[in-house]
C-alpha cells in the first residue's frame, strides 16, 4: 500500500503536479517542498470553491474538458469514473492508459480498464501494462494480458484463448488454499506438496535451506509473529506463529512479498503459483473446476432467425450481437445402437456395456440409458436419448445400483424412443416444472443465446444485468464457444441465461428494429 502510494505521488509530481495532473485518488492532501527548498508543507487537495467530497469530480471534469491532459486515478477514487474519449467532452483526443500497478485480479482489471474504454467514445483507448520483471508482477501481468487478448478473441472470431480465466485470479478460493498449504509447509506443519523452486528432491538439504530462508523471509515482513529462536538440539531453529487472519490473506501476501529481496521473492512467489497450479489441475481432474471458456456441444447446432446488433462502438463500427441457436443434443435409437454395435465389433466391448433401465421411477417416469466401458478402465461412460454423453463417468457399482441392464433390445428400443420423443417438449421434471419454460434440465430440444462481437465495452453492462438474476449460476459471466453442425460457423461469446436475455437487452438499451 505505502509503495503503491509513493510510486503515485513521485509520478504525479514528475508529470507536473497539481497544477497539470488531474488526481483522482482516495487521498485528501500531500506534502509539498516548501518554495524555500527547506522542508515540506502539508497541502490539502480541495480549495475553498471545491469541498473534499467534490474534488475528484471536479478533477474529473478539468481532464474531460481539456485543461489538464493528464490522469492518475487510484482504485479506492476511481469507482464509477469515466474518463473514455467522449464525443460529447472537449478532450476527445486519444487516451494512452497506463497501469502502475495492475489489482491481483483479472476481473478488477478488466474494471479498471473499462474507465477509458466505454461506449459513445472517439476512439479506443491504448493500454499499457507496466510492471518489473519480479515474479509476482511479471506473471500477473501475462495473466491479464491473456485474458484481454481473450477478450480481443471476442471482437476477431476465435484464438483458442488460452487457460482458465477466472481460476487465475490469485485472490479466489484456490489461491487462499495455495496459501495456506503453502505457510503451512513453510512452517513444517506439514509437508510441501511440489518441490519448492530451486531445490531438488534428491537433495534434501536444499529444501531445507529454502525452508529456513522462506521462514526469515516471512518474519521479516511481519507474516511470521512471535518467532523464538530454539535452543538445545534445534538450536537456531525459528519457530512462531501466523495468525488466523494472515492465513488466508492472499492479498497481504502478495503486496508484502514486493518488499522482499528479488530471489527470495520470486521463489516465493513461484513456489505458491505451483501449489496453485497443483490445486486447479487437481479440481480439474475432478470435474469441479469451471474452467475458462466451455464448449457448447451438441449432435445439431443451428442458428435461429438472424442475429440482432443489440450495441454499436460508434467509433470503430464495431458492434455486439445477440445470437440465439437451437440445440438438439438427443440421440436417436438407431445411432446409439450403432454406437454399441460398433464397440461390439472392434471387440473393446466389456461384458457390462449394453441399455439399461433406471431401477426407480422419477416423477413417474423410468429412464434409459445406454453404458460403456471407457479408456479408463473399470467407468463407465453414459449416453442418455435426450441429452446424449454425459460428462461424468459412473463406476459399475453406481451403475450397476441405479441401472438395471435389459437384455430384450427392444424393451430398450420402446423405452429410448419414447423418452427421446418426450424430451423434446419438455424438461425432466415435467409439465408441471416450477421453473417453467426456461427449465433447461434434461431438455433435448435448447435455446442457447451468446452475445459475440465487440464485447470489452459492454462487459460491465452485462455482468450488471446478471447479476440481478434470481439464480446463482446465471449469476456469473461465462465465456462459451460454440460451433454450428451444418456450416461450421464458430461463435465465441458470453453466455446469456435464457431468463436473462430480457434484462440484458434492457440493460444495452436495445430497441426492437423497424423491420421486425
Ligand atoms: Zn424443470
Amino acid at each position: 500500500m505505502l509503495l503503491s502510494l509513493l510510486t503515485m505521488h513521485v509520478t504525479f509530481m514528475q508529470l507536473g503536479g497539481p497544477e497539470k495532473v488531474s488526481e483522482i485518488t482516495g487521498r485528501r492532501g500531500m506534502l509539498v517542498r516548501a518554495a524555500s527548498g527547506k522542508g515540506v508543507t502539508y497541502q490539502a487537495r480541495n480549495t475553498k470553491d471545491v469541498t473534499m467530497e467534490m474534488v475528484n469530480m471536479h478533477e474529473k471534469q478539468l481532464f474531460m474538458d481539456g485543461k489538464k491532459l493528464v490522469a492518475i486515478i487510484s482504485e479506492a477514487g476511481s469507482a464509477g469514473v469515466s474518463l473514455q474519449a467522449d464525443r460529447r467532452a472537449t478532450n476527445q483526443k486519444r487516451r494512452v492508459h497506463l497501469t502502475l500497478e495492475l489489482p491481483w485480479s483479472a476481473d478488477r482489471a478488466i474494471q479498471q480498464f473499462g474507465r477509458t474504454h466505454r461506449s459513445n467514445q472517439a476512439s479506443a483507448p491504448e493500454y499499457r501494462l507496466l510492471f518489473t520483471n519480479l515474479g509476482g508482477e511479471r506473471r500477473f501481468a501475462s495473466i491479464v494480458a491473456k485474458r484481454l487478448a481473450s477478450l480481443g478473441a471476442l471482437t476477431q472470431g476465435d484464438r483458442r484463448a488460452g487457460p482458465s480465466l477466472s481460476a487465475y485470479n490469485y485472490d479466489s478460493a484456490y489461491g487462499k488454499r495455495a496459501l495456506v498449504v503453502m505457510y503451512k509447509g513453510i512452517m513444517e506443519q506439514d509437508s510441501l506438496p511440489v518441490v519448492p523452486p530451486g531445490c531438488s528432491s534428491e537433495k534434501l538439504e536444499t529444501i531445507q535451506d529454502f525452508i529456513v530462508k522462506a521462514k526469515a523471509a516471512l518474519v521479516s515482513v511481519g507474516i511470521v509473529r512471535d518467532t523464538v529462536l530454539a535452543n538445545g538440539k534445534d538450536s537456531g531453529k525459528l519457530s512462531g506463529r501466523i495468525v488466523d487472519s494472515d492465513m488466508h490473506d492472499v492479498g497481504r501476501f502478495l503486496n508484502r512479498i514486493l518488499g522482499l529481496p528479488p530471489d527470495i521473492q520470486n521463489r516465493l512467489f513461484e513456489l505458491f503459483i505451483s501449489i496453485l497450479d497443483l490445486l486447479i489441475q487437481n479440481a480439474r481432474i475432478e470435474g469441479n473446476l469451471d474452467s475458462g471458456i466451455v464448449d457448447i456441444k451438441a449432435n445439431v447446432i443451428e442458428l435461429q432467425g438472424t442475429p440482432k446488433t443489440v450495441h454499436e462502438d460508434q467509433m470503430s463500427g464495431a458492434s455486439t450481437v445477440l445470437f440465439t441457436f437451437t440445440l438438439d443434443r438427443g440421440v436417436t435409437w438407431e445411432s446409439a445402437s450403432t454406437m454399441l454395435d460398433e464397440k461390439q465389433k472392434d471387440g473393446l466391448s466389456s461384458a457390462n456395456d449394453g441399455f439399461y433401465e433406471s431401477r426407480r421411477e422419477w416423477l413417474g417416469r423410468r429412464h434409459f440409458i445406454l453404458a460403456f466401458e471407457s479408456s479408463a478402465s473399470g467407468m463407465y461412460k453414459i449416453v442418455r436419448p435426450a441429452v446424449g454423453e454425459s460428462i461424468r463417468e459412473m463406476t459399475l457399482s453406481e451403475l450397476k445400483n441405479k441401472y438395471r441392464k435389459l437384455s430384450s433390445l427392444e424393451k430398450a428400443r420402446s423405452g429410448w424412443e419414447d423418452e427421446y420423443e418426450v424430451s423434446s417438449k419438455q424438461c425432466m421434471h415435467g409439465p408441471n416444472c416450477k421453473l417453467g419454460d426456461y427449465c433447461q434440465t434434461g431438455r433435448r430440444i435448447q435455446e442457447v443465446n451468446v452475445l459475440g462481437g465487440i464485447i470489452l465495452p459492454v462487459w460491465g453492462t452485462i455482468e450488471k444485468a446478471l447479476s440481478k438474476q434470481a439464480r446463482q449460476s446465471h449469476k456469473r459471466l461465462r465465456v462459451v464457444r460454440i460451433e454450428t453442425t451444418a456450416d461450421n460457423r464458430r461463435i465465441v461469446g458470453l453466455l446469456v441465461p435464457n431468463a436473462a436475455v430480457e434484462s440484458v437487452l434492457q440493460e444495452l438499451g436495445w430497441v426492437q428494429d423497424i423491420d421486425d
